[in-house]
């Protein structure tokens, strides 16, 4: 390999690694491992040196501008990403047109391309502009009864400061879109959007239109180069006589040479890398019966656990608290149909004098392994694609 082209590349893999450490790097499997280590350095150490050059140096005021529109792209609605994402598309499609359009050898794929290509921005309008799952004073109730409290994660009692209505069981206040969602998944910057109970399998259409129109995409553009590399050997020779680094190198001769189908196939497969992870990562949320937002908590369980300070009991009567709670609310928490049902509820205990507010009439045990709590909502993985899939609004 040219050893210039070879920097390009090697360059371009860095920073792509880079890119995953910063937006990935939190996710809580990757706590305590170099990633993990990198996002807080990327996140933490670096902003803060930053701020201390800019106090010696402006006396503060690039560092203050700079968070400002850092507070405006976190924290704020806008359609920034979005466009950045139909950019690529379009950017790449209008590449494919310049420099593969052409090589196209079947009409199939000239009804294929415009078919695959248009599914993105159909199914990012839809994820886009489809309802989370607002919860509402008007379908409170109804929220209500969408899933039982697990009484680890989501216990009765709690009210949303802003929305002020008691919390539904996995649902969670979004501060950019300033309204609880009903089984909230995350806020996606992708789709400017929540991933909630409502709109769940319009992001896994968009999800899944990517990976399709990227694989689709390199399938396209790899078959348009190898052609090349083998118009372009010596007559009386074939593509089967070269080893398979001297392929690679032909190859990669041919995708400089063709630029346009070069970028398309190169950013096909960089990109479908990401795009594969990150749908790898959605699909073992619906095999486990989580959610992102809930994956946060477990992985506190865990390290609470750790650290021998929650405790669990058994109430098969589900009444600890009860002077806390309202015969209403009560009386819901039987309401629910949900098939898998606890009787376990667990209490993060800090200072040994909150042991006194304990249920006195139940058993506490220290929990030693996070395998002890249950996942209630775990109702296996083909009830759960179902449930995202015939998702009935409420
Ligand atoms: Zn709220
Ligand atoms: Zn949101």
């Amino acid at each position: 390999m040219d050893p210039g082209f070879r920097d390009i590349v090697v360059a371009i893999l860095a920073l792509s690694f880079i890119v995953f450490i910063a937006l990935f790097g939190h996710v809580p499997a990757l706590r305590r491992t170099p990633i993990g280590w990198g996002y807080s350095f990327i996140w933490k150490t670096l902003p803060s040196w930053v701020t201390r050059l800019d106090m010696a140096v402006t006396g503060g005021l690039t560092v203050r501008s700079i968070k400002r529109l850092f507070n405006y792209l976190m924290f704020e609605k806008h359609p920034l990403i979005q466009l950045f994402y139909m950019g690529l598309v379009s950017g790449g499609l209008y590449l494919f047109y310049l420099g593969g359009w052409h090589r196209i050898w079947s009409p199939v794929h000239k009804i294929g391309v415009p078919l695959i290509a248009s599914l993105p921005y159909i199914s990012l309008y839809l994820a886009s502009y489809s309802d989370p799952g607002y919860i509402t004073p008007e379908n409170h109730q109804r929220a209500m009864k969408l899933y039982p409290y697990d009484f680890v994660n989501f216990k009765p009692g709690y009210h949303c400061s802003t929305c002020r209505f008691e919390k539904p069981a996995r649902s969670k206040h979004c501060p950019i879109c300033k309204h609880c969602i009903a089984k909230q998944d995350h806020h996606c910057v992708w789709i400017n959007n929540c991933v909630g109970h409502n709109n769940v399998k319009y992001f896994f259409a968009f999800l899944m239109s990517t990976n399709i129109l990227l694989t689709y995409g390199f399938y396209l553009t790899y078959f348009m180069i190898r052609q090349i590399v083998i118009d372009s050997l010596p007559a009386g020779s074939s593509i089967s006589q070269l080893t398979f680094g001297a392929y690679i190198h032909e190859f990669f001769l041919c995708l400089i040479m063709d630029v346009w189908l070069g970028i398309v196939c190169l950013l096909c497969l960089m990109t479908g890398m990401m795009s594969y992870g990150f749908t790898g990562y959605h699909f073992y949320l619906l095999w486990a019966g989580t959610t992102t937002n809930e994956t946060f908590k477990w992985a506190d369980w865990k390290d609470d656990i750790a650290a021998g300070e929650v405790w669990m009991a058994r109430d098969p009567t589900r009444n600890p608290y009860t002077g806390r709670w309202t015969a209403a609310t009560r009386g819901r928490l039987g309401a629910h149909n949900w098939p898998v049902q606890s009787d376990k509820i667990v209490y993060r205990i800090i200072n040994p004098d909150e042991m006194e507010y304990l249920d006195k009439h139940l058993i506490w045990n220290k929990l030693e392994s996070i395998d002890e709590l249950e996942n209630v909502y775990d109702i296996g993985f083909w009830k759960t694609l179902e449930g995202v899939i015939w998702v009935a609004r409420f």
